[in-house]
């Protein structure tokens, strides 16, 4: 059992909340009850997610992506309405951490993902250092990382496989990073790892020879909030529960 805002602040140092620029509060987005107990983790502060952990008696739930974002209207009706009357009804805190539980170098998104794969950075590259990178790991080349992310993510990458070079640098950046391609190669990279793609790294890959998987938004950005939960669990003695709630893109 833990106080609300004890978990907060021990949130706010372990992520360093305040080194971030990001498109949406860090910390927490709805205020629960005064005590937690009982915490959901999951990717996304979906409909889905807010009724299983309902479901599981939660009183917190932690997140990656949060509710409120820059480019909404503000205004509390419809889908945001419904999740957010939810979370009121039920007296659930909501926690949600967005790119600094991308970069932390244990319990982020892109460090355990690199775990999943086999994968250790040993630099850090792109906008706010986000970006991993690091030796290839025993992975020959494209097809043979592809054929590890399927195996590890239960899902087939889409693969641009480049010029077929023996792979000796594979960088990645979960989630929605393909802007950061370029980074990525200018880091070294022999191949890049993102969540999705977008239509000019396609043609960047065949002209410059460096391969690009796109490997899933969701699937590559799963292992962060279970992570973050776990180590929340153990320090505070709650109970910890990760729910995947399948999305395919
Ligand atoms: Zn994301």
């Amino acid at each position: 059992m833990a106080q609300r805002e004890e978990i907060t602040a021990h949130l706010a140092s372990e992520l360093a909340v305040d080194r971030f620029k990001d498109y949406g509060p860090n910390g927490l987005q709805i205020e629960g009850g005064p005590a937690v107990q009982t915490l959901v983790s999951g990717v996304t502060a979906s409909l889905a997610l807010i009724d299983a952990a309902i479901v599981h008696g939660a009183d917190a739930i932690l997140v990656h992506h949060g509710l409120f974002w820059r480019g909404h209207d503000g205004c509390l009706s419809g889908w945001l309405r419904q999740r957010v009357a939810r979370l009121l009804a039920h007296d659930i805190n909501l926690f949600a951490y967005h790119l600094p539980l991308d970069a932390h170098a244990e319990l982020g998104n892109n460090a355990q993902l690199g775990r999943q794969l086999g994968l250790r950075a040993d630099a850090r590259f792109g906008e706010q250092d986000l970006g991993f990178i690091g030796a290839a790991a025993g992975l020959a080349d494209a097809p043979a990382l592809a054929a590890r992310v399927a195996q590890v993510l239960g899902r087939t990458p889409l693969l641009l496989p480049g010029d077929g070079r023996p792979l000796r640098r594979v960088a990645w950046c979960s989630g929605g990073a393909q802007g950061y391609f370029e980074a990525a190669m200018a880091a070294g990279a022999d191949a890049f790892l993102t969540g999705e793609i977008s239509e000019p790294q396609a043609h960047l890959s065949r002209e410059t020879g460096v391969a690009f998987l796109a490997c899933g938004h969701h699937a590559t950005e799963r292992y962060g909030a279970p992570a973050l939960g776990a180590h929340l669990a153990e320090r505070f003695g709650l109970q910890h529960r990760f729910i995947d709630i399948d999305n395919p893109a």
